[in-house]
């Protein structure tokens, strides 16, 4: 139960591994090669595999097996692209208004499909403390960052001083309303979440923690006491969870695992579909399990048991919620709509409906800006018509260049009315003049 303990007397080569668990020679195979992911596990993370079990959901998770070192089609080194999203080394400015800070690349364990991969696990990636203030000095002067949250690696095995020092200074910062951080220490290492551990974070309110749970088998006592302790002193605790064949992939584990997080007072906030990353193709899934998924949990159970089912986009889009469709069919008035039972009913939408009732309070809210991400929204708020590809212009102009029918203010004529900044209106104004020459 010391987490000072724990940390240096993790199990990482074959031959310690092989003196609590029956290894298989695909695990042996994976444990001797060059330049596989780093290996590192809890004694007490250890203590949850089922030693003759080359099947266990939590040996799956952090011992590697040969299949790991196949490649698989779009497979990427850095897949959501975090390292285009950097405005300084370890800040991913991806969302409007909040930043995912990474301050360490270690981590108590290491999960076979980090997502972060590239740089998890290697003491030489970490954050200097020069970038630290980097990343600070951005977000000191980016106003429109409201949400901070704090990843790696696991930001929990920090120096308690040098955590301390971050949080103290994002706290600081008077548009930082919430910090969070992401952290798997309590399911590797719970025993780190002592009470002075939670006093500290106590002083850093409004503050949330997102842990990450896989299967049941993972939801210990010491867990539930870790997120007990955690609770009492005001953290909001949510569960983040990655969709992994062989591990987690059934309806009824995953209901097991969101009745028993519940039980535990943590709510299950993501599950995520596994990331095209190097190392993890054994362990990916379709995306119609995860829609499976849902389905199996949306009306079967509490709906505060059931996660938000995301796939993360390659290439840096973000997360995109995804979950079966329950919107049978439309038309003005009516909506057609089906429950989990397969109950199909009716939704008789009001016809005198004022969407614009509401336009004198809203005025009353200052909008947050969203400089170049205001996306489909703009669409609707009659901020633009539509959004293009890039090129999509030129493309479609087939090199053809100006002529008379598109040259000069006579490209005005595609400017629909009503929609997008006030001084391209020039065919209204014409309009209201009864002028219609086309000069
Ligand atoms: S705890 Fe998180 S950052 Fe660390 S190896 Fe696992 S998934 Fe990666």
């Amino acid at each position: 139960m010391d987490w000072r303990w724990q940390m240096s007397n993790r199990l990482n080569s074959a031959d310690e591994l092989a003196r609590v668990i029956n290894l298989t020679d695909s695990e042996r195979r994976a444990l001797s090669a060059k330049g596989l992911f780093r290996v590192d596990i809890t004694p007490y993370f250890a203590s949850l595999i089922d030693p003759n079990d080359p099947l266990c959901p939590v040996r799956k998770q952090v011992i590697p097996t040969d299949r790991e070192m196949v490649p698989f089609q779009s497979m990427m080194e850095d897949s959501l692209a975090e390292d285009k999203h950097s405005p300084v080394p370890g800040l991913v400015h991806r969302y409007p208004d909040r930043v995912l800070m990474l301050i360490t690349t270690q981590c108590a364990s290491y999960c076979r499909y980090c997502t972060r991969s590239r740089i998890v696990g290697d003491p030489t990636q970490t954050f200097s403390r020069a970038e630290f203030d980097a990343q600070i000095d951005y977000i000191e002067r980016t106003p429109q960052i409201r949400d901070v949250l704090l990843s790696g690696g696991d930001p929990m095995v920090l120096a308690p001083r040098l955590l301390d020092m971050i949080l103290g200074r994002l706290r600081a910062i008077p548009h930082v309303e919430i910090i969070r951080i992401g952290s798997r220490v309590p399911v590797f290492l719970p025993m780190r979440v002592t009470p002075e551990f939670c006093d500290m974070l106590d002083k850093y309110h409004p503050f949330w923690l997102n842990i990450h749970v896989n299967h049941p088998k993972e939801i210990t006592p010491e867990l539930a006491a870790a997120a007990d302790r955690l609770t009492r002193a005001g953290v909001p605790l949510g569960n983040q969870s990655v969709l992994l064949a062989g591990v987690n992939d059934s309806v009824h584990i995953q209901r097991k695992l969101v009745h028993e997080l519940v039980k535990i007072r943590v709510r299950p906030y993501y599950l995520y579909q596994c990331d095209l990353v190097e190392g993890s193709g054994h362990l990916r899934t379709t995306v119609s399990k995860g829609i499976e998924i849902i389905e199996g949990l949306r009306g079967h159970t509490s709906g505060y048991a059931v996660p938000q089912y995301v796939v993360d986009a390659p290439g840096g889009g973000g997360k995109i919620p995804v979950m079966p469709n329950y919107v049978i069919s439309q038309a003005p008035g009516k909506v057609v709509l089906r429950n989990f039972e397969g109950f199909i009913t009716t939704y008789t939408e009001p016809l005198d409906y004022d969407p614009h009732e509401i336009q004198h309070q809203e005025a009353l809210i200052a909008r947050r800006p969203e400089p170049g991400q205001e996306g489909v929204l703009a669409l609707l708020e009659g901020e633009r018509m539509a959004i293009e590809p890039e090129g999509f212009g030129d493309t479609h102009a087939r090199g053809g260049g100006e002529h008379r029918l598109r040259s000069g203010d006579i490209a005005q004529k595609w400017q629909p009315l009503g929609v997008g900044s006030i001084e391209v209106h020039k065919p209204r104004e014409r309009l209201a003049s009864g002028n219609n020459e086309t000069e």
